[in-house]
């Protein structure tokens, strides 16, 4: 199992040496969390990974498909405990209040995965 990815230091974003995403089955895209000074805290496990704080994402899908009208605003809410994410009761998606297994990247073509 894979369900981190780790993040290219040449890619845009927050500075951490620890940028890592998973993918969202609540969202179908990835998240992104990242360690430091008042960010989160990760177990160190690939396989197996607890992050904490929670990891709270609003994105709108227009981010997949910039030239539509009618975007839809999305808030993903979750702990990832011991490999599983626990999705919060205030998630928009249809996996609000479930928990699911994190599966592994290489299930996933990654050309459709925008990060
Ligand atoms: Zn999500």
């Amino acid at each position: 199992m894979n369900p981190l990815r780790k993040i290219d230091p040449k890619f845009p974003g927050p500075e951490s040496e620890d940028r890592w995403a998973f993918f969202c089955p609540g969202c179908n895209c990835s998240h992104w969390f990242w360690t430091g000074e008042n960010q989160w805290t990760w177990n160190g496990s690939i396989d197996k990974p607890t992050v904490r704080p929670s990891i709270l994402t609003k994105w709108n899908t227009r981010l997949f498909d910039p030239e539509g009208i009618n975007g839809i605003d999305v808030i993903c809410h979750s702990f990832i405990t011991d490999g599983k994410i626990q999705f919060l009761p205030d998630c928009t998606h249809k996996l609000a209040g479930q928990t699911v297994d994190l599966e592994d990247w290489n299930k996933y073509d990654l050309q459709q995965i925008s990060d």
